[in-house]
């Protein structure tokens, strides 16, 4: 039997960064992964694959709507999805090399196989033989995940009712996609086809799309996808969607409760996700889940059990990989003796639509509701030179400042990489910066980066100068 110091069981950004974080602190490492590739959700069939969809539509997009106006004449532009699949696949796989490379680096053991709990200090891999390897641990590390949910009524078939694994390996380019649910996953994956050429319809529960978004993102992010051709369904229940043969029909509720009916070639089921714990053995350690699937864990990512972890989607919060990671760290440095931290307000969130969405902090109404005493900045993308060298003129930077110390206490843009420019936002509020000290910081010219200064004049003194 191989002795450890830790056991991670799951591979994704989670697992596999608190195996490096564990390794390199000194600890004697396993970790197990069901599939052959490590990497887990982000990497396989998440993060990564979507991105590399998105950044190949989003190229056709351009060459399709923007290159004639850059003076850039193409004759015959066509998309091949099998190709951009092929990538996306070359992507992936080059990214899940990576980190097999990282624990061979590190000298980290991996187990390929089916982990569960058999007792507290032991953990039994299953391989696809069936054959079973016991690991005596010191510590347990699950880092286990999450898969696509769905409600009664929108079970997947995987052929025409699909989940965001199916709709990143499609091999023909719809003429009408479905999207029941207007979040993160719908909106992305809802691009990648919109921007194909691909009518997509979404049918969401609640009143607005990414209903935790600020307001002001959520009206703007609408605008832009409705001019991309993108409909909306608000308020509508759905009741069921069934497989026609040659495609789907599905049946919703509006919010006068009418049936309202909708036929396509597919539908993409992005409702959320559920915490994934099957087969994890945790009722041999007197573990169970919450009435949402989440292992519960204290403030220090520990479950009932004291030498029991757990990490990223299957624990509560936000369904991030960053967020995964750091609780990854966390849990290696406690272990090691330090004393780590996790600033949970400042973890950023971002749609990969084009222009992106990005956030962190609280929203104006989060603010608000918190009876909290504020003054807003804002900026429009389109007033920056940048953007209109680059024909990228749609979108706006929202700095939210507390009125009496003018502490940034949420920052709102929706703006062409704005996944990179929110770092900005992320580092000046980890320091508790106020509006006017990025008004006072130098921004190089022209960037978008300017944007975000404009928006904090604004919020400081209404003196934003280029508009
Ligand atoms: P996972 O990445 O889900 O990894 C868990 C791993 O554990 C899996 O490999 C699984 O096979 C393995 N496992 C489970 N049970 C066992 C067992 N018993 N034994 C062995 N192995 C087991 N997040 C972002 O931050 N940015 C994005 O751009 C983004 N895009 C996304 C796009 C899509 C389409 C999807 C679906 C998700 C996206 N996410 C994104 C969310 C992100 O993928 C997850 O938050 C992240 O992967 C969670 O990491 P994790 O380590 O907790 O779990
Ligand atoms: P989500 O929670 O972002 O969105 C689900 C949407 O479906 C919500 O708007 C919700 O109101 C709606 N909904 C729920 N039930 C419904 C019903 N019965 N009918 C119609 N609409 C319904 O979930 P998701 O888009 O599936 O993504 C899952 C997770 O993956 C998210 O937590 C997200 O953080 C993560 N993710 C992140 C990124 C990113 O960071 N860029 C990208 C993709 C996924």
């Amino acid at each position: 039997m191989d002795n450890f110091d830790i056991t991670i069981i799951g591979s994704g950004p989670g697992g596999y960064v608190a195996a490096i974080r564990c390794a390199q602190l000194g600890m004697k490492t396993a970790i197990i992964e069901k599939y052959n590739t490590l990497g887990g959700t982000c990497l396989n069939v998440g993060c990564i694959p979507s991105k590399a969809l998105l950044d190949s539509s989003e190229h056709y997009h351009n060459a399709t709507h923007n290159f004639a106006e850059h003076g850039i004449n193409v004759s015959s532009i066509e998309a091949d999805i099998k190709q951009m699949v092929k990538r996306k696949n070359d992507v992936v796989s080059q990214t899940c090399d990576g980190v097999k490379y990282l624990m061979d680096k590190n000298k980290i053991e991996v187990f390929t196989g089916i982990g569960s709990i058999v007792d507290k200090t032991t953990v039994k891999v299953t391989d696809s033989n069936k054959k079973e390897t016991l690991l005596q641990t010191k510590n347990i590390l699950i880092a286990t995940g999450s898969k696509p949910n769905f409600f009664p009524g929108m079970e997947p078939d995987k052929k025409r009712i699909i989940t965001s694994t199916e709709a990143l390996n499609m091999t023909e380019i719809p003429k009408k996609l479905l999207v029941i649910g207007g979040g993160v996953i719908g909106l992305e994956l809802g691009s990648v086809f919109s921007r194909l050429g691909t009518k997509v319809e979404v049918v969401e529960f609640a009143k607005t799309i990414v209903p935790t978004m600020d307001k002001t993102m959520v009206k703007e992010l609408t605008k832009v996808l409705k001019k991309e051709g993108f409909k909306f369904h608000l308020q509508h229940k759905v009741k069921n969607v069934t497989n026609t043969g040659k495609g789907v029909k599905l049946v919703a509720l509006n919010k006068k409760d009418e049936e309202v009916t909708l036929e396509a070639d597919y539908c993409l089921v992005a409702v959320g996700r559920k915490p994934y714990t099957d087969n994890l053995g945790l009722e041999n350690v007197g573990l169970s889940t919450n009435n949402r699937g989440q292992i519960e864990v204290n403030d220090n990512l520990q479950t009932s059990v004291p030498n029991i972890f757990a990490i990223g989607d299957v624990i509560k919060g936000a369904m991030l990989a960053h967020k995964a990671e750091e609780e990854g760290v966390f849990v290696a440095e406690l272990l090691a003796g330090q004393k780590p931290h996790i600033n949970y307000n400042l973890i950023p969130g971002v749609v990969y639509t084009w222009p992106e969405v990005a956030s962190v902090g609280k929203t104006e109404d989060e603010l608000i509701a918190a009876g909290k005493e504020i003054k807003i900045g804002q900026f429009p993308i389109k007033a920056l030179g940048r953007a209109r060298a680059s024909m990228d003129i749609l979108g706006t930077i929202k700095i939210i400042a507390d009125k009496e110390t003018d502490e940034v206490l949420g920052v709102h843009m929706i703006a062409p990489r704005a996944a990179d420019l929110i770092m900005e936002a992320v580092v000046a509020m980890e320091y508790r910066a106020s509006a006017e000290d990025i008004a006072r910081i130098c921004h190089p010219h022209p960037t978008y980066s300017e944007g975000v200064k404009e928006a904090a004049m604004a919020a400081t003194d209404n003196r934003a100068m280029h508009i």
